[in-house]
């Protein structure tokens, strides 16, 4: 039987540590247990109006602003699988709630390549086609052949392939078209026997120079990851934040030789005809690093994300950020988009 709760708190469900209600809250653990939530009164009562629908993971990208009056799902399916292999190659299946970084040390603990310098990202497996997540020159995009999802309205199963998803920078059919309709419940992933390592990204190749590694194996890559974001990064567990909350902007030439012009120091990652500007540098130029408002804040060691110091609520911390985003708009005549998502 579905596990379910009513008028529960959120607040170990979300790692920005906000304490809101949610009139009901499912635990996903079976992708047999779908038909019983659309069986469930409280299901059917959202009568298809799906912004009432919170299908989630381990909460470290949602910053909840107010009590949900509908239905959250929380997934828990587990599970990994190896369903084809060969000499070069290897494709596994993983349930939606295996958590992420489980994923990674299965595969690198394999010798499979591909996964390492996604190490230590925070959260499920499922969530991950969702923003395509992405750190240290990689995106779950370059691995991910194909998404299986339920779609709740419908009530069909959908096989994506990649092409399918529309990934782009932080982006997928998940957060557009397909926004609060699906239950991702498996994501199946090829990794290589042949490793190709990517060390030129902020720090790697200077951590494994530290520990004398000329040849890292894969296992040295994804622990040289881990250990550069426990260097930078808050731990949720300690502190309340959702990761960067803000997306890295990108401009198009034109723009990007106009801010040149106007602020030495700016620099950008070219991506074909245009520029991504790292936010941390635009939002630290606007006077935010390590700043703090009551209980929120931006981190000082990484202005990019936005910190709950141990009561905040979402409406503080969202009114912090929209503060962020008119000043760094003003001064730079740049528009901060979101990458956390709003409830
Ligand atoms: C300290 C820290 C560091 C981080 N670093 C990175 C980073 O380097 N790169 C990066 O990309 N992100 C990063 N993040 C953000 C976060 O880890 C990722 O976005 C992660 O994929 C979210 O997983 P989750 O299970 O917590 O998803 P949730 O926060 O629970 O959900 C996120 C979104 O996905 C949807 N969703 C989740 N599961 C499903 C499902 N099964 N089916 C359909 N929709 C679903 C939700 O509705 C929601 O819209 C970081 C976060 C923290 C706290």
């Amino acid at each position: 039987m579905i596990d379910y709760c009513r008028n529960i708190s959120l607040r170990p469900y979300n790692t920005f540590g906000v304490d809101v209600m949610a009139a009901h809250l499912f635990h996903l653990k079976s992708p047999d247990q779908l038909q019983e939530l659309l069986d469930f009164p409280a299901f059917k009562e959202m009568s298809g109006n799906m912004s009432q629908l919170l299908v989630m993971g381990q909460g470290s990208n949602i910053l909840f602003t107010g009590d949900f009056q509908g239905v959250v799902v929380r997934n828990e399916i587990t599970g990994i699988r190896v369903i084809d292999e060969d000499e070069t190659s290897v494709v596994i299946e993983a349930g939606s709630g295996v958590i992420w970084n489980d994923l990674v040390d299965f595969a690198v603990s394999r010798g499979w390549w591909g996964i390492e310098n996604l190490a230590l990202i925070p959260g499920t497996v499922g969530a991950a086609p969702v923003q395509n997540i992405g750190a240290y020159g990689a995106e779950a995009a370059d691995i991910i052949l194909q998404v299986r999802a339920f779609h709740l309205q419908n009530r069909e199963w959908l096989v994506l392939e990649n092409s399918d998803c529309g990934f782009g920078y932080r982006d997928s059919i998940f957060k557009r078209e397909l926004r609060n309709k699906t239950v991702i419940c498996s994501v199946v992933f090829r990794l290589s026997k042949k490793g190709r390592p990517r060390l030129d990204y902020s720090g790697i190749r200077e951590e494994l120079d530290k520990k004398h590694v000329s040849e890292p194996s894969v296992m040295d890559i994804s622990a040289a990851v881990a250990s550069v974001r426990m260097s930078k990064l808050p731990d949720p567990a300690i502190i309340g934040n959702a990761g960067s909350f803000f997306k890295n902007p990108v401009v198009s030439e034109s723009d990007y030789r106009r801010l040149q012009g106007a602020f030495a120091g700016i620099k950008a990652h070219r991506q074909g005809d245009q520029y991504k500007i790292p936010a941390a540098w635009l939002i630290e130029q606007a006077g935010w690093k390590g700043s703090r408002e009551g209980n929120t804040g931006s981190y000082e060691k990484q202005p990019l994300i936005l910190v709950n110091y141990g009561n905040a609520t979402g409406q503080e911390i969202l009114s912090f950020s929209e503060k962020i985003q008119e000043s760094v708009f003003t001064m730079f005549g740049i528009i901060l988009e979101r990458e956390v998502n709003v409830r």
